[in-house]
Order: structure tokens, then sequence, then C-alpha cells
């Protein structure tokens, strides 16, 4: 019976944290899913946060993206080729459908240098900030 309880509550913990990145406008930090998933999950702590992530991982629901600074965040996995647009007012990270590259049909960008895929962060304000 208890060990039942506390799959329900582990299951609903996944659904709602992978809810909250499937849902978000781009990937978050662990503190933001946290933050967020506290609307739904009473007490949810950060520890939970992390073990939830790993599994959503292992399931190949959410994908961790790596900034340039060096900061891990979490994205809903399969979006699909897309960057990223880090607003450097309020630190919000948001996901580009556009992809700016265009390339040569060779591929190649220098001679003898073909390129099979690449990765953009854009920096500036976004609309809620500008
Ligand atoms: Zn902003
Ligand atoms: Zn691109």
């Amino acid at each position: 019976m208890e060990r039942n309880t506390l799959g329900q509550r582990s299951t609903r913990q996944r659904d709602v944290i992978a809810e909250v990145i499937r849902t978000a406008a781009g990937p978050l930090t662990v503190q933001e899913i946290l933050a967020r998933a506290q609307a739904d999950v009473h007490g949810l702590g950060v520890a939970t946060v992390y073990r939830t992530l790993k599994l959503l991982q292992e399931g190949e629901q959410v994908r961790t993206v790596i900034l340039p600074t060096g900061e891990t965040r979490y994205e809903a996995a399969g979006l699909g080729h897309h960057h990223h647009f880090h607003c450097r007012v309020c630190d919000e990270v948001y996901d580009l459908d556009a992809c700016p590259v265009r390339l040569p049909e060779s591929r190649a960008i220098a001679p003898g240098f073909v390129v099979e895929s690449h990765e953009l962060t854009f920096y500036g304000t976004c609309r809620r900030c500008a």
C-alpha cells in the first residue's frame, strides 16, 4: 500500500516536471523547473527534480542544453533543429524556430571543411525587455 502511494506520487512528480519542460518557451534551469513544478507538487525538493530529470533523460523525453556560458538547462527531446536566444536583461532563454545559417550546397565552409552540424546562441533583449 505504502509503496503504491509513493509510486503514484513519483509518477505525478514526473508528469508535472515533464509538462513544465514541454510547455516552456525555451530550455529551463533546474531552479526554474523547481519553482514552476512546486505550484503543482507541494513540498517538491531540488533532489527530486534532479532525480526526475535523470529518469526523463533516460526515457529520452528530455535533453540537456549546455549554453556557451557553461550553464546547463533542460528542454524537451525531439524538438528538431533550433537555436536559443538568451535575454541579457531577464536571463530567460527562448527557443527560436528560424535558422539563419545559409551554407553553400557543398556544405563546405572553407576548402576541405565540410559542415555536419552547428550550434548557435543569440544574445540580446527579448520582446518583454526591449
Ligand atoms: Zn528579457
Ligand atoms: Zn541552425
